[in-house]
């Protein structure tokens, strides 16, 4: 395939590398990147002239809805606009029509998975999209990607990221002071994990992505909390679910403490450039009064 990629940063790199290594003609475009080995366009809408699909990786929903706004006039009727991006759902919902009005089709479909997802071709996508559409990038997915979940119209993919997100946010938090109450109580880190990981406890974060040292399997707090995903990264995913659940009119009580949490975290504490696990020194630090 033909395909344009705009966004060449931590994520699109990787993934664009991907696409060329499979055979597929790619042209990219970024406003500061310029990775080896990709033909770059000097504008967007140059990268995305010809193109039958058209990938975008950039960091928000008002970045995405101008360079739609750039790129929709100068596509191909019928062309696919595949946003991977993790933006809020309306945005994704405004691009999708502006790109019907252009006579194009479109799939929002963030990842999860991370730099070494991008990197190893192993990335989950969520997707959003008419049947015809995901069909199409479908190829692509299975290139960049080890799963594609197709969640439904569009909107459906940032919906399911956003919702996923909030839960692990949640979970991190609950599971974080949890060790701090039980180190309180004088209760061993590795018995807690060996009761809580095989009873009702249990959850990913405990399980696959332990916060404390030394204890479950390898994760970023064997390694200083070195990210892994990053707390401002969940901070950012937590805001989009909170912008979301007031656009849905939806009750989300843990959800906005768990932003209000990690806000603090990464904007007046130490937690910006820190694996989002790194709440566990947090909260050891704290008492009730903190
Ligand atoms: P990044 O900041 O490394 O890359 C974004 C790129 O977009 C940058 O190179 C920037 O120059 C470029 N850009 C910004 N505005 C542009 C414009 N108008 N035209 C062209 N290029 C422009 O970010 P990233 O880590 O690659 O993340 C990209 C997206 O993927 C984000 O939405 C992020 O939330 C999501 N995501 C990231 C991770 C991760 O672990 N990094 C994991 C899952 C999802």
């Amino acid at each position: 395939m033909k395909i344009g990629f705009i966004g060449l940063g931590n994520m699109g790199a990787p993934m664009a590398l991907n696409l060329i290594a499979a055979g597929h003609d790619v042209v990219g475009f970024d406003l500061m990147a310029r990775p080896d080995s990709m033909e770059m366009a000097q504008t967007a809408a140059a990268a995305a002239k010809d193109a039958d699909v058209v990938i975008t990786m950039l960091p928000n929903g008002d970045i995405l809805r101008s360079v739609a706004a750039d790129i929709h006039p100068e596509m191909t009727a019928g062309a696919v606009h595949l946003d991977c991006s993790t933006v809020d759902v309306d945005s994704a919902r405004f691009t999708s029509q502006q790109a019907e009005k252009h006579g194009l089709s479109s799939v929002d479909a963030p990842v999860s998975g991370g730099i070494g997802g991008a990197a190893a071709g192993t990335l989950t996508f969520m997707a959003g999209g008419s049947d015809d559409a995901f069909a199409k990038v479908a190829p692509l997915f299975d290139i960049m990607g080890q799963k594609a979940v197709h969640c439904g119209d569009a909107g459906a993919g940032q919906a399911a990221k956003i919702c996923n997100n909030m839960i692990l946010g949640v979970t991190m938090i609950a599971t974080c002071e949890a060790f701090a109450l039980a180190d309180k109580l004088g209760l061993d880190r590795q018995k807690m994990f060996d009761v809580v990981s095989t009873s009702s406890g249990y959850s990913w974060t405990m399980n696959a992505y332990c916060p404390a040292p030394g204890v479950g399997p390898v994760s970023p707090s064997d390694n200083a909390y070195q990210p892994g995903f990053a707390s401002e990264l969940m901070l950012k995913d937590l805001k989009l679910s909170q912008q979301a659940a007031i656009s849905a009119d939806a009750d989300t009580p843990m959800g906005e403490l768990a932003q209000k949490l990690y806000a603090l975290f990464v904007e007046d504490e130490d937690g910006l450039g820190k694996d989002f696990s790194a709440m566990l020194p947090r909260f050891e630090n704290r008492n009730r009064s903190s």
